[in-house]
């Protein structure tokens, strides 16, 4: 069944992926009974062994090339680890190049970094991560680190990380899916105004760079995807991830097949098959926002956040420490599930 598509229009409360500061009312909708849907009881078609070890190690190796601040030398040598990694993967690949201008003026050359696998394949689903660092640890208590870049082993790599042993896992099972996978590492997530920012421009537009651009400028004019899933935090230790509001305004049913497929699994630790608490009621700003409203993609977000961010959020706690193979394991398993179970029907 096609992902319900509710496009909204309106601007909604949101928490910018650092900030907390929801601008506008919060939206009422009509997900409040999004857990008592019906049970999936369709089978679960055998998927491969999603290896957490191998997953860690992508998280490894690109924390190893330092924060991957846009302009700097481990933002250009991670590029091309990706765009080499993507390409070993059996993937075909393309680099949108684009500039964008953050909160403080200063103009970043960023770079989305597209993979396509079983391209003939029309029925297609989407996998997004972002793959920049954050350039400061705005929510460290010592204000001397404040403008220190995070590694972004949890916020970023382990996303990025997931994804690539997905791909991983499928190059080397005997069984694929049937369905086609395109995936979007966005650059410039994670760029937006720092929370003890007093001058410039606290809206949440200043986040989300990359998908921002790439939602109006899509890398093939006519691209769609059939629906898309994004992960963003989704390696540390204790993570919960729950029903995300904008998810569920724009791809309830994908919200729903994910989670359920989670409990199916065992990872009901992990997925919380409930509504997120947040401050407000509202969704987490991400880049899945731009791609429901501006590239009209219904597509989720699997996100840490319970009540507020983690600890280690835009801090220098965020690094390889916080980051768990469990966490990569409930994470990856119920997403290669999820692929395995798509039918062309
Ligand atoms: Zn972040």
């Amino acid at each position: 069944m096609l992902a319900k598509r509710i496009i909204c229009f309106f601007i909604l409360v949101s928490l910018a992926c650092s900030c907390n500061n929801p601008e506008n009312p919060p939206k009422q909708d009509n997900t409040e009974n999004s857990t008592t849907s019906p049970q999936n009881t369709k089978p679960l078609i055998k998927a491969p062994e999603f290896n957490a070890d191998s997953a860690f190690a992508f998280v490894e190796r690109q924390v190893s090339f330092g924060p991957r601040i846009p302009n700097s030398e481990a933002h250009r040598k991670c590029a091309d680890y990706l765009v080499q990694t993507l390409q070993r993967l059996g993937a075909s690949t393309q680099i949108q190049e684009f500039q964008a201008t953050s909160f403080d003026k200063k103009t970043w050359n960023g770079k989305n970094i597209i993979g396509s696998i079983n391209p003939q394949a029309t029925k297609r689903i989407l996998l997004a991560a972002h793959w920049d660092s954050r350039r400061f640890s705005d929510k460290e208590k010592d204000t001397t680190l404040h403008k220190k870049p995070i590694d972004g082993a949890d916020d970023g790599a382990s996303g990025v990380a997931v994804i690539l042993e997905i791909l991983r896992t499928i190059q080397n099972a005997p069984e694929k899916p049937q369905v086609g996978i395109d995936v979007i590492f966005f650059d410039l997530e994670d760029d937006g105004t720092p929370e003890n920012y007093k001058e410039e421009d606290h809206s949440n537009a200043t986040w989300c760079l990359g998908s921002q651009y790439w939602s109006k400028n899509k890398h093939q004019p006519n691209y769609s995807a059939y629906f898309g899933i994004l992960l963003d935090m989704v390696g540390a230790k204790g993570a919960k991830f729950y029903h995300e509001p904008f998810s569920l305004q724009y791809a309830e049913s994908i919200v729903q097949e994910v989670w359920q497929t989670a409990q199916r699994l065992g990872f009901a630790n992990y997925f919380i098959n409930q509504r997120m608490p947040s401050q407000g009621g509202g969704g987490i700003m991400d880049d899945h926002f731009y791609v429901n409203r501006d590239g009209k993609i219904p597509m989720i977000d699997i996100i840490n956040y319970e009540n507020s961010f983690p600890a280690h959020h835009h801090t220098q706690a965020d690094n390889l420490q916080i980051i768990d193979k469990n966490t990569l394991k409930a994470v990856g398993q119920t997403l290669l599930q999820v692929l395995y179970n798509q039918t062309l029907q």
